[in-house]
């Protein structure tokens, strides 16, 4: 029996679910795992995650298809990527193949609170890892934790996805070098400061430009950008410093392969903007966000889409992904793992 919650009016915060799956690490293996009714985490209070923030984190979805599925979208490239944040956060990697089978456990052992079809919510799922042992000496831990724990989301949009106003952010998100290409926390708590101070200033989101020269357009604090040109090609900024967004990388094979756009993953000047005529954020929350106008101390950049709707070629972009997401539309072999 799926739970009474009032789907449609979910919003994005943490609602304990009954089940979370737990891995500890230790004398250089991983234990079998095993789900929990436990909420809570008790470690030492000199682990390593609480001195030196050592730990990375992943993010996606669960949800009920139209033929009444249970599926989630992609599930290895997050095994893969969050391998990628261990490896560079000196973590031990948690096997790709088991990352995949114990978010379908987790799944399985909170049916009730994935979102019916149609009711826009989903169910996150948030697997995370960190340092457990006491460590006070700058050095990696010995001992670590991964857990996954799901909960329902609401409907990113409610009432239409409305275009946003970001501005160009003084702060800087990621070094030249540095741990911006992974999902490191630590990468989420040197901006807590901008996002906050953006939003005082009535601001959506930061834009953030390349950290050695800012002349060249990285990312938001949780989001790729995508940008249509007026000649209708898809463009999204490469950069080692910018995070492989799951939706940017899906979104470029459905620009190309289902609506037989050009694409170009090639640097992107900052002055380049103002001859695009569409701009999105995109990421697992969202899928695409439309961005109305960016603002760079003063000086605005409006794009031709307006601040009403999202731009045509965004909205066909958004449209299809979803659209194959939620099994209406074919999706590419391997990019949907149902669970039920
Ligand atoms: C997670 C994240 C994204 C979005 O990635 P998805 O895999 O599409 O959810 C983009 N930028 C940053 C910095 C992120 O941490």
């Amino acid at each position: 029996m799926s739970k009474q919650i009032d789907w449609s009016n979910l919003g994005f915060g943490y609602i304990q679910t009954e089940q979370r799956y737990v891995s500890n690490y230790k004398d250089g293996a991983w234990d079998e795992g095993t789900l929990t009714s436990d909420a809570t985490v008790t470690i030492s209070e000199c682990a390593g995650v609480l001195q030196y923030a050592q730990t990375c984190f992943e993010g996606l979805k669960a949800y009920t298809t139209e033929d009444g599925h249970v599926v989630c979208f992609r599930p290895d490239l997050n095994a893969q990527r969050m391998s990628d944040s261990c490896k560079r956060l000196e973590m031990p990697v948690f096997p790709e193949d088991r990352f995949v089978e114990a978010v379908v456990k987790t799944v399985e052992a909170n049916i009730d609170y994935v979102p019916p079809y149609g009711s826009g919510a989903t169910l996150y799922i948030r697997p995370y890892m960190f340092g457990s042992n006491p460590v006070i000496g700058v050095k990696p831990a010995d001992e670590y934790q991964f857990r996954i724990f799901v909960t329902p989301v609401g409907p990113y949009f409610k009432g239409g996805a409305k275009p946003i106003t970001i501005r160009v952010s003084d702060f800087d998100r990621a070094a030249p070098h540095g741990t911006g290409h992974i999902k490191a926390g630590l990468n989420y708590a040197m901006s807590l400061h901008a996002i906050v101070d953006a939003h005082e200033q009535g601001y959506s989101e930061n834009m953030y430009l390349d950290p050695a020269t800012r002349t060249k357009v990285e990312e938001t604090g949780g989001a790729n950008f995508i940008f249509i040109t007026k000649d209708g090609k898809f463009v999204t900024p490469k950069s080692d410093s910018i995070l492989p967004s799951i939706t940017r990388r899906s979104l470029m094979v459905v620009a190309e392969k289902y609506l037989g756009l050009e694409v170009e993953h090639r640097e992107v000047a900052f002055a380049e903007l103002e001859n695009f005529a569409e701009c999105g954020l995109c990421g697992t929350a969202a899928v695409i966000s439309p961005v109305g106008k960016i603002v760079d101390h003063g000086k605005e950049i409006c794009f031709p889409s307006g601040m009403e709707e999202m731009g045509p070629v965004t909205k066909k972009l958004y449209d299809t992904l979803t659209g194959i997401q939620m099994g209406r539309i074919e999706a590419p072999e391997g990019w949907i793992k149902t669970i039920r």
